[in-house]
């Protein structure tokens, strides 16, 4: 099986659309890309244009950016949400349907494609710290083309979970800074007890010093 360097040529057009936004082909990338495939289906979905798709993403990893191409979803629609919880765990909603997924990665999941004995190899010298930067490429190609390779369910838990509206971005109109000037969303603006109310950097800035 030729998957060494070369992987990048045998990936599927869709994956590839989301390396060249990302930048690399990772497990990141590969995790957000199985979950978006599964969600399309699942939820019998098209690429959201219109916002029908909103996605959460407990964690802020790589995975999101195969989200935002495969999904359509983007925080400037406010229709991906991220939550940090540095969890390999996404919630998939489709709100003209009113269906959900919630997908969680499997403890069970193990690297298991070949060579095994230079993933091994690979994983000691990262845990251990002595990896280099071409050991390290090296181990998330290996891993991100056995991902590919393995059924979705022995990546992932499925879960059909109980629609629910997200919350929108309140709109708020903006005003300036007390400190900087700069305009502000007003219900992100803080006022420490001069009263005067100043945005978040300035307020940080007040309290050291
Ligand atoms: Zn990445
Ligand atoms: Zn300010």
């Amino acid at each position: 099986m030729q998957k060494t360097e070369n992987t990048k040529f045998e990936l599927p057009e869709d994956l590839k659309k989301c390396v060249d936004f990302h930048g690399h082909l990772c497990p990141g990338l590969v995790y957000g890309y199985l979950v978006a495939k599964e969600a399309l289906n699942l939820l019998e979905l098209k690429r959201s244009r219109d916002e029908e798709v909103v996605a959460i993403s407990e964690n802020d990893s790589c995975a999101v950016d195969a989200l935002q191409i495969l999904l359509g979803t983007s925080i400037g629609k406010g229709n991906l949400i991220l939550k940090d919880y540095g969890k390999n765990a996404y919630t998939i909603l489709n709100r003209s349907s009113k269906r959900a997924y919630r997908f969680s990665r499997n403890q069970s999941y193990r690297y298991s494609g070949e060579p095994k004995e230079e993933f091994d190899r690979l994983d000691a010298a990262i845990s251990s710290g002595a990896a280099t930067e071409k050991e390290k490429r090296r181990h998330k190609l290996l891993k991100a083309s056995d991902l590919l390779s393995r059924p979705f369910d022995e990546v992932f838990s499925t879960k059909e979970i109980d629609f629910f509206m997200p919350p929108y971005a309140p709109l708020a109109r903006s005003e300036a800074c007390a400190k900087c000037g700069e305009m502000t969303m007003s219900t992100k603006m803080v006022a420490p007890e001069d009263s005067k109310r100043i945005c978040i950097p300035c307020s940080r800035e007040t309290k050291t010093g």
